[in-house]
């Protein structure tokens, strides 16, 4: 991480709200560094805690935190009692992520009354998210009124979707009155890193076919071909595709009129629990992967099964979207697990040698902070680790938009 801003670089505030937290990054845009970062939590609980890391120390606090209005008041004091100074830093830009864009938005955005007004009509889409990111905007541009807001929407690298991936089977009425289509997640973070990928690997990006695997807490696939998303595993919200750490990706939808009428759970219970009581929590009762394989080492069978059922919904993904591509050059693993846990790289893609696909052990140990090519020398597929970074994916995008 830099420590110190040059007087003559400009630099932008990456804000990313959530319902009882917000995230902030300041970037520099052009080295890539994060010159700031930090954490805002528990918003509304009797005790919040602030997280701000800046000039190589990090300091904590715990506070009060009411509002999200407050939360960005105390982020903004932290920059001006511990740095870097705003003011030296040349925030140019606030780039906000915004999860659900619709099918309004296919790029990322100046922000307006008109688009704030059309982010909230996106709630019912995203009711957890939508809500919490429009009130983020909000109280930057009243806390930070002379500089543009932008808006990257996690969705809008997923507008270039064919029809026959964005479409549910689902009676066409009742799908187009209540926008019932694949809108995929993540975006931001695959679209950065099948760019990445091209750049790494010295390839014009629209030669490539690639599939990109994003592995963190949430995950997500996508297949890209040229530079544009084709297909991707994340549906209508984040729930569908790769099992997750807490949520179970694809289930039968049954599963939930099953469970409502013969279980007795309720709507909101079944919500819970396909969100945050299943995917790997809810087969092994951990969903960090450092736990898990600490579990599968001491013989739990749970945790055994919660890997296994993991890699093979991983293997039938790259299977598909191979098969959806025609022909496939890379593969792609990013976030906390892709980037961290070999583990899952070697299983996810054994068995696939027949397709061209291999990983050469050596190669994938350990945990890569640097893209790193898995793949033996001269494999039919590159197979490759490239950490993400949305952040200076937001911030980059914001700076399109404002032109600078
Ligand atoms: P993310 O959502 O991208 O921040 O990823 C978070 C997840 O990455 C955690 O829940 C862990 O499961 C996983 N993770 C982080 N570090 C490691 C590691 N060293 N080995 C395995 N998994 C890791």
């Amino acid at each position: 991480m830099s420590t110190s801003t040059p007087a003559s670089s400009t630099s932008v505030l990456v804000v990313n709200s959530g319902s009882s937290s917000v995230k902030y990054q300041l970037v520099d845009p052009a080295s890539g560094d994060a010159i700031a970062s930090g954490i805002v939590e528990r918003i509304g609980d009797a005790l919040g805690s602030v997280k701000h890391v800046a000039h190589g120390d990090t300091t904590r606090r715990e506070v009060p935190v009411p509002d999200h209005a407050e939360a960005l008041r105390l982020v903004l004091g932290l920059f001006d009692e511990i740095g870097p100074d705003l003011a030296s830093a040349n925030v140019v830009a606030v780039g906000h992520r915004v999860v659900q864009g619709g099918d309004l938005f296919d790029g990322p955005t100046l922000v307006t009354p008109e688009v704030e007004q059309q982010i909230e009509e996106l709630s019912p889409l995203a009711p957890l998210h939508n809500p919490a990111n429009l009130t983020g905007i909000r109280v930057a541009q009243a806390l930070l009124p002379d500089v543009p807001h932008v808006v990257v929407f996690d969705t809008a690298f997923f507008r270039t979707l064919p029809d026959a991936a964005a479409t549910y089977a689902v009676e066409a009425s009742v799908a187009a009155e209540h926008k019932v289509r694949r809108y995929g997640a993540h975006g931001t973070s695959h679209q950065y890193v099948s760019q990445q990928v091209a750049q790494i690997l010295d390839r014009p990006l629209e030669d490539l076919h690639q599939i990109v695997l994003h592995l963190g807490n949430g995950a997500s696939a996508s297949a890209v071909r040229g530079g544009v998303a084709v297909e991707t595993s994340m549906g209508l919200t984040p729930l569908e595709g790769l099992v997750m750490g807490t949520r179970s990706g694809d289930v039968d939808p049954a599963v939930v009129f099953h469970l409502h009428r013969n279980a007795g759970m309720s709507i909101d219970e079944i919500d819970d629990l396909l969100n945050r009581r299943s995917g790997v929590k809810g087969l092994a009762g951990e969903s960090d992967f450092r736990a898990l394989h600490d579990l599968v080492a001491e013989g739990h069978a749970g945790a055994r099964l919660a890997l296994d059922v993991y890699l093979h919904r991983l293997r039938k993904y790259v299977g598909a979207y191979h098969a959806v591509l025609g022909r496939l050059d890379v593969i792609t693993f990013t976030a906390g697990i892709g980037e961290n846990d070999d583990i899952v790289r070697l299983g996810a893609l054994s068995g696939l040698e027949a397709l061209g696909i291999e990983v050469d052990a050596a190669r994938n140990e350990g945990r890569k902070s640097e893209p790193t090519v898995i793949s033996p020398d001269g494999a039919k597929v590159t197979v490759l680790v490239v950490p993400t970074n949305e952040e200076l994916a937001i911030a980059r995008q914001a700076l399109d938009v404002i032109g600078a």
